[in-house]
């Protein structure tokens, strides 16, 4: 059985593929033609020419989309184009610049497609062509190339390779958008879209080197929500979500630009402030908590719980930034031993916070 998401699996290869095929047959069709007509070839011979170069891109494609794994189909469909490129060489009487030039790009886009496996079987299927035509048109070898189809082929020669390098650029521009997408979601998290533990870390650790290396102060905020427990148990979790979200929004807009906000866990929260005091971070966790207070007491109460947030600032005697951490926490600990809703920083709870708590 195939599932929805394979079944959909390679239509933009399909279109991809479709548009180089209309050029490419149509600019073959007038080199296999410039010898058909020196040749004086008959009507079978031309009609299927003409169903090729001109019909045939319109029907692979819609065959491919109906298969159940378009991908599969069109390279299905590439290998009825080898086939057919092996027929036209023997039909050509193996003359010389059409044959190199339409098997060679045949196999160009084979490689481009499937890499070596696509081209190996695309040579099986030149040969299975090959041999269609010696069985139904016959062996002649007239190898020599006239001008009239030097200058049919030239149209071929340029403009095909040109249209493959644009289509591949084009998809590599696309992978390259796709990357840069999947990079910053492997580095977000999902609920609140606020840095992951893993990215906020390695920011952490960044910020640390930085302040070592330049000497200068940087502190630290481990924020955490006020009985957020009670929230899920009495509203349910996807109440409890939408708080998460809506204090990941109150954070985004609190804090300046260069600060990295993290969700450090479940209901917690880290916060970098490159270069700030104690003093500052204090001023500006302070307002948080305030603004958080305030929030608590909205009649939409978006936010309903009150925080509270250890601060630690990086110091020279911290040996890394796990110990930097460490601080935080602890001074989060306190804030929670010592009634919630305050701050506590570097270990101490400031004397206004404890007589607020
Ligand atoms: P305290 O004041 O001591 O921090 O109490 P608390 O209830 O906030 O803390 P506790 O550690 O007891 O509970 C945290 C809760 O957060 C438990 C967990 O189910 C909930 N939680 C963690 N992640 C999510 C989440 O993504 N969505 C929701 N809705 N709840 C979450
Ligand atoms: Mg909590
Ligand atoms: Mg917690």
């Amino acid at each position: 059985m195939v599932t929805k998401s394979r079944a959909g699996q390679g239509k933009s290869f399909v279109e991809r593929i479709y548009r180089l095929r209309i050029a490419g047959l149509g600019l073959g069709f007038f080199c296999v033609a410039s010898v058909f007509a020196l040749q004086h070839r008959g009507i079978v011979l031309w009609s299927l020419l003409v169903f090729h170069g001109f019909v045939w891109p319109h029907v692979a494609r819609r065959a491919a989309l109906a298969c159940e794994i378009p991908y599969r189909g069109e390279r299905l469909n590439l290998m009825v184009d080898a086939m057919l490129g092996g027929f036209w060489v023997v039909a050509m009487r193996f003359n010389v610049l059409p044959s190199v030039l339409i098997l060679t790009m045949l196999s160009m886009n084979n490689i481009a497609a499937g890499g070596l496996r696509l081209f190996a079987r695309g040579v099986v299927a030149h040969g299975s062509g090959m041999l269609a035509a010696l069985v139904t048109v016959g062996f002649a070898f007239s190898p020599m190339s006239e001008m009239p189809t030097l200058l049919a082929c030239l149209p071929f020669l340029v403009v095909y390779p040109l249209a493959l390098g644009f289509a591949s650029y084009r998809l590599s521009e696309k992978l390259a958008q796709r990357t840069r997408e999947l990079e910053h979601l492997s580095r977000t998290d999902g609920l609140t879209r606020l840095w992951n533990r893993r990215h906020w870390e390695g920011l952490l650790a960044d910020e640390f080197e930085r302040c070592r290396a330049n000497r200068y102060a940087s502190c630290l905020l481990l924020i955490d929500l006020d009985h957020f427990k009670r929230i899920n148990d009495t509203r349910g979790h996807p109440a409890g979500d939408a708080v998460l979200q809506a204090f990941a929004d109150l954070l985004r807009g609190h804090f300046r630009t260069g600060d990295s906000i993290g969700r450090y866990g479940g209901e917690e929260f880290g916060v970098v402030l490159p270069g700030a005091t104690l003093r500052e971070a204090h001023t500006i966790a302070k307002a948080l908590v305030q603004r958080v207070r305030e929030k608590t007491k909205e009649a939409s109460a978006e936010c309903p719980c009150t925080i509270s947030v250890g601060i630690a600032q990086l110091t020279g005697d911290l040996p890394d930034y796990h110990t930097w951490l460490q601080e935080a926490d602890r001074s989060l600990y306190q804030a929670k031993a010592t009634g919630r809703d305050r701050i506590v920083v570097g270990g101490l709870v400031p004397v206004h916070e404890v007589a607020r708590g």
